[in-house]
């Protein structure tokens, strides 16, 4: 995946991609991520998901802290009083969330399709994942359109556009 996706990725998600730079002796997410561009979209979106309860409950907690701050009450018509704990509660809630959050340890393409490997993570978590790799099957790698798996001995996900032309009869999808 070309540099600047990787950055961007990284930047969106920095809890999950907390090892990128670590070195190769502790993780391959050292290497990046090593599949082609035409998966960024399925990517990010298993990236947000994988975060989606921890941004929920840093949402939270960070828009009680600013109504506590600026009046102290919460932003709706006859808004009750916010107290110092109502603060609290939902920072501890963050913080509960940032730890559930995984991290990723490989991302790559084998035999056509994405694999995302990672640690910590909960059953609904590879459900996502388990999702968002058939969906790789039918996404070619190249471009993002939608494609299938492809090619003999060496598999790939490719539209028609970016099929090898002895491979364009081939069906192999299920
Ligand atoms: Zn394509």
């Amino acid at each position: 995946m070309r540099e600047e996706l990787d950055k961007k990725l990284c930047e969106k998600y920095p809890l999950l991609y907390r090892d990128r730079n670590a070195p190769m002796t502790e993780t391959c997410m050292c290497w990046g991520f090593c599949c082609g561009d035409g998966w960024y979209n399925i990517i990010d979106t298993l990236s947000a998901l994988l975060c989606s309860k921890y941004n929920y409950a840093k949402e939270n907690y960070e828009s009680t802290k600013e109504y506590y701050e600026n009046g102290g009450k919460w932003p709706w018509v006859d808004g009750k009083e916010i107290k110092p704990e109502d603060v609290e509660e939902r920072r501890l809630k963050m913080v509960e969330a940032e730890e559930s959050v995984p991290v990723v340890l490989q991302v790559k393409e084998k035999l056509g399709t994405l694999r995302f490997y990672i640690n910590g993570g909960t059953e609904e978590h590879y459900n996502y994942i388990r999702f968002a790799e058939l969906l790789s099957g039918r996404t070619c790698e190249t471009c993002g359109a939608p494609g299938k798996v492809r090619g003999h001995g060496w598999y790939y996900t490719a539209c028609d556009d970016h099929t090898e032309e002895g491979d364009l009869n081939d069906d192999t999808s299920e």
